[in-house]
This record gives C-alpha cells, structure tokens and sequence, in this order.
C-alpha cells in the first residue's frame, strides 16, 4: 500500500514515516503543496495523508485540484480545529479529517479504516521481463528462481520497479530510500545498485537494471 504524505515539518514527516513504514506501508513524502499535488496527480497512491497549513499551495488548494482528475482517498490533517475548516476540507473532498495533535494510534486507525473502504489502486505483483517482484509476500523471482534480497535491496526495487520505464536520479531514490537530503553522498545508491543488480541481473543475459549516464537509474527490459 502506497501511501502520499504531504506535510512541510520535518519532524512530523520523519515521525510518521517510521510509524508508517514499521506499519508496512510505503510512504512517499512530499514537503510542500505544490510537489504534493504533482505526486497525487500524476502517480498512483492507496491514500494521500495531507497537511491543511503548507508553504505555497496550501492543503485545501492542494485538494481541490486533485478532485478535478482523482478519486484518491484523502485524510486531512491540520493544526487548525475550527468548525469552518473541517466542512469546507469535506466540501472539498476530503474523506477523512484529523486535528493536531492526535495520537498515532487514531491516525493508524483512520488510516486502515479509509484503505478498507477503498478500492486498490495499485498491483500486489510487478512484473519486468521475468523478474517478478511480490509487494505483499515481499519475495522476488526470476524466472523459476527464488531470490534472496535484504530489505534495503528489496526496497530499492520496489522503488524501481513501481516506475519501470522511468529513469529515477541518485538524489530521488536517495530521499525515498534513505530519507536524506540529495546533497548527501550518491555513493550510497551506487553502491546500493551494484549490490541489487549482482543479484537480479549478474547472472542474467537479459539485463533489466541499466544505468543512464549523467542521470540515474532505470529499471526495465529492453529485450
Ligand atoms: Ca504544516
């Protein structure tokens, strides 16, 4: 399950990030309105979590955007407790509404509860060539063979193989993959890569993992 965090404080994102994830979700995070409404527009979420009080866009504008092309479930989330803030965020198409502070467990809670009412909007098993990658089982094929990734690796290719076909940059997969900001270390995703095509590709013809020159990364199978 994919989930959009849109939400401008850092300690908020980074809280919620590791309560999510340990929660097995996939989140994704976007740290302003504008980047926030790119995201939900143009990739697909189970759940877009959105804070009202954003730098640039704010979380209403962002809303009512995403309404005009998308049906993905959202919850609000804002400091403000007004009566007048929550009718005009459902009015806006929010499905669900949170108030600041709240506990995480209420968060937890509202957010299984909008992922039951929901249809899935993305598949549980990505297919590249004969690389097949189970998001639920958390296990990967290559043809008839099982194999073996840590965590980090497979996380790696969930983000590759989510957006096959596209090439994603060191300082993309870094912040999705390692929460750091893109002027830290690239290395790390060289090294990451190397590590994950020697056991996804090395032994293969049919590469699936190419490098692009000058920009990232790109999963996909070109036979
Ligand atoms: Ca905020």
């Amino acid at each position: 399950m994919r989930i959009l965090l849109i939400e401008d404080e850092p300690k908020m994102t980074s809280y919620l990030r590791k309560g999510l994830t340990e929660a097995s979700y996939t989140v994704y995070i976007a740290d302003n309105g504008e980047d926030g409404l790119f995201l939900a527009l143009n990739e697909d979420f189970d759940l877009v979590v959105l804070d009202i009080m954003l730098p640039g866009i704010d979380g209403l504008k962002v809303l009512k955007e995403l309404r005009k092309q998308k049906e993905t479930p959202v919850l609000l989330l804002t400091a403000r407790d007004t009566v007048d803030d929550k009718v005009e965020g459902l009015e806006a198409g929010a499905d669900d509404y949170l108030s600041k502070p709240f506990a995480y467990a209420e968060l937890l809670a509202r957010i299984r509860s909008l992922l039951r009412r929901a249809p899935r909007a993305v598949k549980d098993i990505l297919r590249i060539g004969d690389l097949e990658v189970d998001l639920i089982k958390r296990r990967v094929r290559r043809g008839d063979a099982r194999l073996e990734l840590t965590a980090q690796e497979f996380a790696l290719l969930q983000l590759l193989a989510e957006r096959q076909g596209e090439v994603l940059t060191r300082q993309f997969i870094t912040s999705q993959i390692w929460d750091m900001n893109f002027d830290s270390d690239t290395n790390v995703v060289d090294a990451a890569v190397k590590r994950l095509r020697a056991k996804i590709d090395n032994t293969y013809s049919n590469k699936l993992l190419h490098t692009v020159r000058g920009m990232g990364y790109v999963l996909e199978d070109r036979s």
